[in-house]
């Protein structure tokens, strides 16, 4: 991206000042200090130079506040012909009492050498008008970078989703083929002719269940993709890259080493050296990895089996699944543990909050994954989820 380099006037003869603040409480109270200052110093001098005062929020226009080469705020700021004079600190009101008399002189000075006093009016008003557009030029310049990058975001965005959506389409053809060939196949039942006689009503129920099957997995394939759009938005940013899958769940293995020999758990791990990259957030799935390996260490007893592995489970997803033979979750309550605050009754006495799997869930949803698990009360809990294989 293209950076916006500042654009001040060239002023001349007469000054401006510009009150740098942030958006710290105790700025108001500085503004006004400030400005009681700069009135009392015109009032007692009724024949001073008028000199004008700006107020600049440097959170808005950081690039003005780059341009003074300002490293903290308040910051009063002389700005003349071609220099400028920088006072900062925590008395910036007494400051300006002790150099308005020098200001004054220095434009009584320029007033002096000047020729034609209606050409330097206009000059100054020239002036004072084009430091407040400049710093107009500059909050725009800064809305512009913004507004590109936020382009930029949202193009990859566009782009990652896109892909996905592909991805999913090419999903919904294997249940879909499957569904249309026991259909196919059923027609042959009821046409005339030798082959209808090969249907047994045996073979005739297999085919309809086989169909009904893969409806309904269709249908909750698409009711995947709907939660999908509407679980992956705004809220939650990711930065999908080339991941190495292998690497970070070594990485995040090693960080629990402690915890697992403080519980003499074992650790499992099967991930195959030839695992594809997948394309997806590292710091976001290193979060639901650990939240699920923290999660089987933590609900499994002393001396717990716990297993990590993956699987290139089709040509577009990679599946990772944290196994551990602790307790399990009730049928039931499989679907509600990944909402916010949920947790099971009989875990209320453990650490947490109930917000771990519903984070799980959010990113990995954000990724046009899955998350879900597979578990038997009494004999442990496997948490599965997809990330999308990276197309280089
Ligand atoms: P937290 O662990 O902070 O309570 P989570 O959202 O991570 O929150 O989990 C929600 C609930 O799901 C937990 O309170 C627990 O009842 C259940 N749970 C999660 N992981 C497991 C697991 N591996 N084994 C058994 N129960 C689990």
């Amino acid at each position: 991206m293209e950076a916006h380099a500042p654009v001040l006037p060239e002023a001349s003869g007469p000054f401006k000042l510009l009150l740098f603040i942030d958006k710290r409480p105790n700025s108001t109270e500085q503004v006004r200090r400030v400005r009681k200052q700069l009135k009392t110093l015109i009032e007692s001098h009724p024949d001073a130079e008028p000199i004008g005062l700006e107020i600049v929020d440097v959170t808005n226009q950081p690039y003005l506040a780059e341009h003074f080469k300002l490293v903290a705020t308040p910051a009063l700021i002389k700005v003349a012909a071609d220099t400028h004079q920088v006072i900062a600190g925590s008395d910036i009101a007494s400051q300006l009492a002790h150099w308005w008399p020098r200001w004054q002189k220095e434009l009584a000075d320029t007033r002096a050498t000047s020729e034609d006093t209606s050409a330097e009016a206009d000059a100054e008003s020239i002036t004072v008008d084009a430091v407040a557009q400049s710093v107009e030029i500059l909050r725009l310049s800064d809305e512009i970078f913004r507004l590109n990058q936020d382009k930029e975001t949202l193009s990859a965005q566009l782009a990652f989703k896109d892909r996905i959506i592909s991805m999913m389409a090419h999903d919904l053809r294997n249940p879909l083929t499957a569904a249309s060939i026991a259909i196919e196949t059923l027609e042959l039942a009821y046409e005339p002719g030798e082959k209808a006689k090969k249907f047994t009503p045996a073979l005739i129920v297999h085919l309809l269940r086989n169909t009904k099957v893969q409806i309904r997995t269709i249908n909750s394939m698409i009711t995947e993709i709907l939660q999908t759009a509407r679980g992956s938005s705004a809220n939650l940013q990711v930065s999908p890259q080339r991941l190495n899958l292998q690497k970070l769940c070594a990485d995040v293995m090693a960080s629990f080493e402690s915890k697992l020999t403080a519980k003499h758990q074992h650790l499992d791990v099967d991930i195959p050296q030839d695992l594809p990259y997948v394309y997806a957030d590292c710091d976001q799935v290193q979060r639901v990895l650990s939240n699920l390996i923290d999660n089987a260490i933590k609900y499994t007893p002393i001396n717990g089996k716990i297993g990590v592995a993956a699987l290139h489970r089709t040509t577009e997803k990679v599946q990772i699944s944290i196994r551990d033979n602790g307790p399990g979750i009730p049928r039931d309550n499989q679907k509600s543990i990944f909402e916010e605050n949920f947790r099971l009754q009989r875990d209320h006495s453990k650490d947490g909050y109930g917000l771990g799997l519903a984070l799980c869930q959010r990113v990995i949803r954000a990724h046009y994954g899955q998350i879900w698990v597979d578990s038997k009360q009494g004999e442990g809990s496997c948490f599965h989820f997809t990330l999308p294989v990276y197309r280089g």
